[in-house]
């Protein structure tokens, strides 16, 4: 059963994080990585976190898998000095603990919490408000960074999100595949305008072609992700991406 297939995984080393690249809205540079975790099971072959992350949840192996993902993550943002990782949080593991419980595991794995940014998305935190805002006010009091994952998706108010201290927007790649479109174009405008107007950085995700991105970096995102630039890739994989852009970073 892949429940029980879990477990074993957890502790057998068959889950591996990878690793996509958040672009500088001219593409140039590499501007932070996020982490995305991956299983490679014994029978079934390569897992996509569609198949297990769910399940994780319902079982009580998410906090396992959660804690996984940000140890590893840490240990590997000590590759890349000058880049912010991130990490996807679910929402079962936000419990009132939870950021000092995070803030507990990138320490002992040699980490620096202001360099890891924490990806949770808005129906995470719309589900119970007070709460939300108290996990994330913790979480940024300890040194994290947030981002609203899969933004426009949910169900955020305006004053919720007035209310929240958060630091990035990420516009769901459900909208950036239709910015060809007027009624797509007008979703980004106005997401961009509301993030921009309330301080915060925005990321468009799923970015696939040259003209999502001319439109995307016209309309005011500062970050862009998606296949155009790079798949999610293992760590050594960033560290040569990093390597080829040296000489720019330097002249930057
Ligand atoms: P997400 O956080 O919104 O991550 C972006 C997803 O979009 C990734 O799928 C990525 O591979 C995919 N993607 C990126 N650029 C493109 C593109 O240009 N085109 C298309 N078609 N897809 C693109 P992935 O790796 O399968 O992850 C799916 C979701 O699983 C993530 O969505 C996140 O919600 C969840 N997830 C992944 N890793 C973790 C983890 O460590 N913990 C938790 N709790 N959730 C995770
Ligand atoms: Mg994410
Ligand atoms: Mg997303």
């Amino acid at each position: 059963m892949l429940e029980t297939d879990l477990r074993a995984a957890i502790e057998g080393g068959q889950l591996f994080l990878h690793y996509q690249p958040q672009m500088t809205a001219d593409g140039a540079r590499v501007a932070s990585v996020e982490a995305l975790m991956r299983w490679m099971h014994p029978q079934l072959g390569l897992l996509m976190p569609h198949a297990f992350i769910g399940m994780a949840e319902r079982c009580g192996l998410i906090i396992q898998l959660g804690a996984y993902a940000l140890t590893q993550a840490a240990r590997d943002s000590l590759r890349w000095p000058g880049l912010t990782v991130s990490v996807n949080v679910s929402p079962s593991q936000l419990h009132a603990g939870f950021a000092d419980e995070a803030f507990e595991i990138i320490r002992r794995a040699g980490g620096d919490p202001r360099r890891i940014e924490l990806e949770i998305t808005e129906n995470a935190l719309m589900s119970d408000l007070d709460r939300g805002r108290d996990i994330v006010a913790r979480a940024r009091a300890r040194g994290f960074r947030i981002a609203l994952d899969d933004f426009g998706t949910g169900f955020s108010s305006l004053a919720y999100l007035r209310d929240l201290t958060i630091d990035k927007l990420k516009i769901d790649r459900s909208f950036v595949r239709e910015t060809h479109l007027a009624q797509g174009a007008a979703i980004v405008h106005a997401i961009v305008a509301l993030g921009r107007a309330l301080g915060l950085k925005i990321t468009a995700e799923g970015v696939e072609t040259r003209d999502q991105q001319i439109f995307l970096k016209a309309a005011g995102c500062h970050f862009l992700q998606g296949f155009l630039f790079s798949r999610p890739v293992a760590a050594e994989t960033i560290d040569a991406m990093l390597a080829a852009e040296a000489p720019a970073r330097a002249r930057a």
